[in-house]
């Protein structure tokens, strides 16, 4: 598992989160802590290395 820190889409503060390494490819919803709107997050991992990753607003 990896820590990976950024900003909320929605109130700014900066979050962070327990990403699971061993899926390349990851895309799921995760309250943020700080306000509990839902994140839209989308990654990539590349051997355990994170190469991409978004923090997105749900699209109304
Ligand atoms: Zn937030």
């Amino acid at each position: 598992m990896l820590e990976h820190s950024f900003s909320c889409p929605y109130c700014w503060q900066n979050v962070s989160m327990l990403l699971d390494s061993s899926i390349s490819n990851q895309n799921y919803i995760e309250d943020c802590e700080v306000c509990c709107n839902p994140i839209q997050v989308s990654l990539k991992f590349n051997n355990t290395q994170l190469i991409d990753f978004q923090a997105n607003s749900i699209e109304q």
